[in-house]
Formats: structure tokens, C-alpha cells, sequence
């Protein structure tokens, strides 16, 4: 750390986030030698998305062994596909263990950063004073901001309410009529734990799920032995699981012959769950398999069928005082909502806390469709870098995504420091060249002509959010930071290449 004139603390690198993207990178870092950095968290813990979602049922749906650093194996799983206690468990222990911790200022918000051209920093204002840095990375994650529907008289409901990503322990929903909005990846953990609890259940649904079976299971203590002793087993297990995810990234991206047996296993395990051939039918998909994030569930379609359960798919109008409208006039009249429609993704009101070199936040660059080159740089926006930005996110873990985005910042560290870059900011037609490959090799993908609306997906049909190819590949791409896509500022010469 050190103090500019101004006598405003600086660093050489400021981060917004400790999930963990957050904490990925600062382990990279102290590895690297580098110390000089803060890390910026808004809550009380690390762990992000593993802190804030408490709902019952919470947990990975990639299985854990994948779903973990590379340089953090942990032999200690308990389950195949642990719960959210566990994961955060092993996100506060890594920060521990690496020595990040330290680096991180709790309780604080980053409330605006701007980038200074003429001093050459960027500008961070927190809810705890302010800061200065030569580089600036977001690792806010997509689901900072949970969404809310968009229905008149939301505001108006007089009894409980609260979204998914902010569940309410405090408030027992046992003996309630409860209504759930969303049939996303959190709903389907939730809903079959608190369906036995609740006098009667309304799932309003706009887009029914891919359900297939779960495979879960819970990892018996010889074979957590037997990983501690033997890690290669464990890498063995890793690799072929990120094998299995590649391949279907493949139909994914239009070799939908490749997907047609996991539709048929699909629909199967939806006729053997539910034999009412009306909820049935309204439960079953029209739109191929991958286009939106698929279920494993074994327990979400039965709590579906249960006695107390009712599905609405007709859409919602309003929300009055005491019940959700339907378009077919019908008033639902319930206790408790409970939203669960995802998150204020690529947009957000984040991306409007980051204002570039001509005074425009990203929030406002973005205003067609979130873009970044190798879902990391922005034109624009010199000297900062985005963890999990657009089109970065594999059909894999979304953890070996930002190993490989965390691997390019630091790859962008180390050039600077070699090649003494004091500015790198990345050229429009870099940009432009990646989203025209981005967009191309979207075209015939289940995600822009798979017949459904994922969030990763804008308003004109656009991917903004996948990276479609290999997740390998994606490594392959961000292993080493070229400097000829960017214009470069030296030490010495003091002017941007042209
Ligand atoms: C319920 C759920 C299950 C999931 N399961 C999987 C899975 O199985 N496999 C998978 O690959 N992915 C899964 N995901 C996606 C998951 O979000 C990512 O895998 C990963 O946790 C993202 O980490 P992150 O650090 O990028 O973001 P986050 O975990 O969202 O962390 C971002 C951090 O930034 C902080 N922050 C944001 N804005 C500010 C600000 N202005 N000032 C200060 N701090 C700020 C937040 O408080 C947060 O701690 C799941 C997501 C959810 C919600």
C-alpha cells in the first residue's frame, strides 16, 4: 500500500468481490508475490453467491469434485454435490489458507469507480472512504442483484414476500398458502422442502424445466481415504467429469442429435413422477434441452404432483393486496410469495458503478448487450479487468472459467511489469472480432435457436453470456496475455501505441 499525494490510499490493485472469483485471484496473487491489493466485500464473509443463498435444499449442481479450484482439491466432499454450508465452508477456509483473508475489507461496498486518464487510476469510492489503484478488476459475479418480476401491484401485497436469494429464516411458512414464482435451478432445490411444510403450494410457471435424474450420493468416509491418499484418483474423477461437460457442450452448440437421448431420459423421468397426463403436459418442455440451465432433481417433479401443489401457467397480470392475478381473471390468494426468477445479469445496477475513460459507466456501454473481449476487457475501460463477464462462462464449471480469466489477469500482470505497460486498454475491433465469433458460433446453438429465453441470452436474441466453444479452449485463449489486441502506454514513451 502506499499513499498518492493526495494522501488517497493506493494500491496496485483494487477488487470489487470475494467470492469465489474474489478469493481465486488473490490466492493467484499472493502466489505470484504480489501483495499490494485490496479486496472490496460488501458482506461479512466471503463466499458470495455461497453466503447469500440460504434457501433449503441450496447447493452445487455441477458435482464438487469439478466444482473446486485446481489448486485446492478437497479429498473431504461429503457428498458428490455438497450444500451451500459446505461450499462456503471451503471458500472461508481457502481464503484462510492462502493468506487472503487479510487483503479483504469487509462490510464495504464499492459505491463508484472511475477511471482518472490523467493521473492514470482509477478512482474507487467505497462506503468506507476512498481508494486509488493502477488496475481495477470486478469479480461481482452474476447474481449480485436478485430480479424481481415485473408485475403491477408487486409493491402493494400486504402479506409476506421475500426473493429466493435473500430467504427469510425468520419467517415460518409452515401451515401457509405459499407462492413461488420461477421454476429456475433455485426453485426446484427449494420447492420439494418446503412443499410437505405448506397448507397448499402455487408454482407460477413460464417456462417448464429440463428435469433429469439425480445422481447424488454421499461420499462414505473410505473413499474421502482413499482420495487424501491417492489424489490422482480424484484428478482422474475431475478430468472425466469435465470430459462428460465438454461433450455436451458440443450438442449444445448444434450437434442436437447429441442431446436427443438426455431429452429422452427427460421425458421419461417426468412419466414415471407424474401420471396426471394434464399437470403432465404442462410440466413438459418444448424447447431443446441446454437452451436454459437444466434441473437434476429426483424430488422436484413429485412435489410438483403432490396433493397440495398446483401449477400456473397462465401469465401474471397483477398482485393485489392479498393474491397474485392471473391473465384468466383467476385471484390466487396466498400468505407468502416467494420470487425466484434469477438475477439482474450483465446489466445491473453494478455495471452502472463503473465509469470509463469518456465519462460512460459500463452499465451504459452495455445498453445493447453486455461485450467484452475474452469476456474480460472493455474498450474504454483501461486497466481493469472482469472475472465471469460476458460470454466467459463455460458449459462446465463456471470456477474453472475464472481460473482461466484469473490466469490472463495475472499473464496481463506480468507483461506489464516485463514490458513496463502502464495502460492497457483493449482495442474496438479486438472486441468486435470476438463478438463476431462469439455470435456466429452461437448461430444454430440451443441457447439463441433452442426455442426458449435464457438469461444469458438479451432482449434481440443475443448470447451475451456463454462462451460457445470448449471450456478448454476458452483456457487455451486466456493462458497468455497478447498485448497486440490492446493499445499499450510504456513507462518511458508515455504514449499509447497507435
Ligand atoms: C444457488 C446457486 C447455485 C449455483 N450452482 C452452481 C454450480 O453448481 N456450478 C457452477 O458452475 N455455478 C453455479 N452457480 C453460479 C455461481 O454464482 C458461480 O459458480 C460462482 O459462485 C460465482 O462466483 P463469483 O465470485 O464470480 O461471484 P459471487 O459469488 O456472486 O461473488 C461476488 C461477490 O461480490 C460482492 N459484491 C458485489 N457487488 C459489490 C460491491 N459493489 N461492493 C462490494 N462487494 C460487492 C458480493 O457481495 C459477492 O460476495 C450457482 C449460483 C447459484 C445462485
Amino acid at each position: 500500500m502506499s499513499t498518492s499525494p493526495s494522501s488517497v490510499e493506493h494500491h496496485r490493485l483494487v477488487v470489487t468481490g470475494a467470492g469465489i472469483a474474489g478469493v481465486g485471484l488473490g490466492v493467484r496473487l499472493r502466489q505470484a508475490g504480489i501483495v499490494d491489493f485490496v479486496i472490496l466485500e460488501r458482506n461479512a464473509s466471503v463466499g458470495g453467491t455461497w453466503f447469500e443463498h440460504t434457501y433449503p435444499g441450496c447447493g452445487c449442481d455441477v458435482p464438487a469434485n469439478l466444482y473446486s479450484y485446481s489448486f485446492a482439491r478437497n479429498p473431504g466432499w461429503t457428498r458428490m454435490f455438497p450444500g451451500q454450508d459446505e461450499i462456503l465452508e471451503y471458500v472461508r477456509a481457502t481464503a484462510d489458507e492462502y493468506g487472503v483473508t487479510p487483503h479483504i475489507r469487509f462490510e464495504t461496498e464499492m459505491e463508484l469507480s472511475a477511471w482518472d486518464e490523467e493521473a492514470g487510476v482509477w478512482r474507487v469510492r467505497t462506503s468506507a472512504g476512498d481508494l486509488t489503484a493502477d488496475m481495477l478488476i470486478s469479480a461481482i459475479g452474476a447474481t449480485a442483484e436478485p430480479d424481481e418480476p415485473d408485475v403491477p401491484g408487486l409493491q402493494a401485497f400486504t402479506g409476506h414476500r421475500f426473493h429466493s436469494a435473500r430467504w427469510d429464516h425468520g419467517h415460518d411458512l409452515t401451515g401457509e398458502r405459499v407462492a413461488v414464482i420461477g421454476t429456475g435451478p433455485a426453485a426446484a432445490q427449494f420447492v420439494p422442502r418446503i412443499q410437505p411444510d405448506v397448507e397448499q403450494l402455487v408454482v407460477f410457471q413460464r417456462t417448464p424445466p429440463w428435469v433429469i435424474p439425480h445422481v447424488d450420493r454421499p461420499v462414505p468416509w473410505p473413499e474421502r481415504q482413499l482420495y487424501r491418499a491417492l489424489p490422482f484418483l480424484q484428478d482422474a474423477q475431475r478430468n472425466a467429469l469435465f470430459a462428460i461437460y465438454e461433450s455436451m457442450g458440443v450438442g449444445f452448440r448444434g450437434r442436437t442429435a447429441m442431446i436427443a437421448p438426455i431429452e429422452a431420459i427427460g421425458r421419461a423421468h417426468l412419466r414415471r413422477q407424474v401420471k396426471d397426463p394434464e399437470l403432465r403436459a404442462k410440466l413438459t418442455p418444448h424447447y431443446r434441452f441446454g437452451c436454459k440451465r437444466p434441473i437434476l432433481s429426483n424430488t422436484y417433479n413429485p412435489a410438483l404432483a403432490a396433493e397440495n401443489a398446483t401449477v400456473i401457467t397462465d401469465a401474471i397480470t397483477a398482485v393485489d393486496a392479498d393474491a397474485i392475478v392471473t391473465a384468466d381473471g383467476t385471484r390466487h390468494v396466498v400468505d407468502t410469495i416467494i420470487t425466484a426468477i434469477g438475477y439482474k445479469y450483465g446489466r445491473s445496477l453494478l455495471a452502472h458503478r463503473i465509469r470509463g475513460q469518456d465519462g460512460r459507466t459500463l452499465g451504459e456501454v452495455w445498453d445493447q448487450s453486455p461485450k467484452a473481449y475474452l469476456g474480460s476487457a472493455v474498450p474504454n475501460f483501461p486497466n481493469m479487468f472482469i472475472l465471469l463477464g460476458p460470454n466467459s462462462i463455460g458449459i462446465n464449471s463456471v470456477i474453472f472459467s475464472l481460473e482461466s480469466q484469473i490466469a490472463y489477469v495475472m499473464s496481463a500482470l506480468e507483461a506489464m511489469d516485463r514490458d513496463g505497460l502502464t495502460r492497457v486498454e483493449v482495442r474496438r475491433e479486438a472486441l468486435e472480432g470476438f463478438v463476431d465469433e462469439v455470435d456466429r458460433r452461437s448461430a444454430g446453438s440451443v441457447w439463441t435457436a433452442g426455442g426458449c429465453k435464457a438469461y444469458y441470452v438479451d432482449d434481440t436474441g443475443r448470447n451475451f453470456g456463454l462462451y460457445p466453444g470448449f471450456a478448454a479452449s476458452f483456457r487455451r485463449r486466456t493462458r497468455r496475455f497478447d498485448a497486440a489486441p490492446y493499445l499499450v502506454e510504456h513507462t518511458a514513451a508515455g504514449k499509447v501505441a497507435a
